[in-house]
């Protein structure tokens, strides 16, 4: 931070507590604070009495909630129509529209006359997106068990193989005591990359129920090596029929998931929408591909199964608030307590339970949210309320 950035510096509380004023002054505050705060760390604002541990999940979920397929997430709805379609689901038109748009945006055009949509912007997209899209693929989408992110839990170790990542260790490690395995696990997932790590309990009402997945088995491993006689089979009775699972296909029974924050680049996420934007969000995405899929294959090799997934399994924002990474805003993204919104979250599913579990915080966002309605207002489908 430079001195002029000093100088102006926002008190932190000042800016919660305009959450009681008016509306007014609320949309005013945002409009000068967000680069200062954003750049900087909303961390370095937040005073310890602003901060309130929650023993249980800190929002209201309503009586008639249950929890979504993820073929309910709009992104699978857009992407694989045809296979919502194949399962006897309707899909709207304009979610249809939509998903082509973005995907022909994305994926096809480039405009050197237009300021963030040149080919070296492209050309910064493409790269930014290209480890989630080698080793993760559908995972935005929200459809697992594909690369980085299978299932495959193996109980013998390939003697071929030096590294065999899906094999899990015969012996189980024993820590001293939960905390000190939440040390353990923390310090790992930071080496690995994440710049926020929290731990909770496996929540059912935030997983998908059911799954859609029309990859077929044999298309979903990265390093798939020559097909089988009995996967070739599979692939010839390959349909609709086996599109949709749920969890007792899951090889184990995961007892605790550990959530991960990574901060996406603020100038390029300032950037948006562009497709500089969108390298920020990809990197974010390609991050996501690689730090939880280090992070299972440690603990594959501490003796307990584990899955990781990025969008897919779950909802990363309620399971990141319930691991106190952050807290609910309006907008529907979780506000981390360092990084604001701009950041993507991730999760490794894990059979281990000797661990010291993180507790919700809050720290005055929803309390700001009450009075401030910018992102609602700014809304073009004012699909915020
Ligand atoms: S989430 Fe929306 S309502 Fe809440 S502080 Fe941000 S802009 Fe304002």
């Amino acid at each position: 931070m430079n001195n002029k950035d000093k100088s102006s510096k926002v008190n932190r509380r000042d800016f919660f507590k305009l959450g009681s004023l008016s509306v007014a002054a609320g949309a005013a505050a945002l409009t000068t604070l967000p680069k200062k705060v954003a750049a900087q760390g909303l961390d370095k604002y937040i005073t310890k009495d602003l901060i309130k541990i929650h023993d249980d999940f800190p929002a209201e979920v309503r009586g008639d909630y249950v929890p979504p397929r993820n073929w309910d997430h709009v992104q699978a709805r857009s992407f694989f129509v045809d296979a919502v379609k194949a399962i006897g689901e309707d899909v709207d038109d304009d979610i249809v529209a939509d998903g082509q748009a973005f995907i022909q945006k994305m994926n096809f055009a480039y405009d050197n006359s237009k300021t963030g949509y040149g080919q070296a912007d492209k050309a910064l997209f493409a790269g930014a997106w290209a480890m989630n899209n080698f080793a993760a693929g559908p995972s935005p989408a929200g459809i697992p068990d594909y690369g980085v992110n299978s299932w495959e839990q193996k109980t013998e170790k390939n003697p071929h193989a030096l590294f065999d990542n899906d094999y899990v260790v015969k012996e189980k490690h024993k820590f001293n005591n939960q905390q000190e395995a939440a040390n353990h696990i923390k310090r790992a997932a930071r080496l690995f990359g994440a710049d926020l790590v929290g731990i909770t309990r496996r929540d059912k009402r935030w997983d998908y129920s059911k799954f859609l997945n029309p990859i077929p088995p044999i298309a979903r491993k990265a390093f798939a090596g020559p097909p089988t006689p009995e996967q070739l089979e599979e692939l010839k009775n390959w349909g609709p029929d086996k599109f949709v699972t749920d969890w007792s296909s899951f090889p184990f029974v995961p007892k605790t998931v550990i959530v991960l924050a990574f901060e996406m680049d603020y100038e390029g996420i300032s950037a948006s929408p562009s497709y500089v934007g969108s390298a920020a969000a990809g990197e974010g995405y390609s991050t996501m591909a690689k730090v939880p899929y280090q992070l299972a294959v440690y603990l594959k090799n501490l003796g307990y199964n584990a899955v990781s997934a990025g969008n897919d399994m779950g909802l990363s924002v309620p399971y990141g608030i319930a691991a106190g990474l952050g807290e609910n805003s309006r907008l529907g993204q979780m506000v981390s307590y360092k990084y604001g919104p701009r950041v993507r979250l991730a999760k490794v599913y894990t059979d281990f339970d000797f661990v010291e579990y993180d507790k919700p915080k809050s720290f005055g966002v929803m309390d700001f949210c009450k009075n401030c309605m910018r992102c609602a207002d700014s809304c073009p489908t004012k699909a915020i309320s």
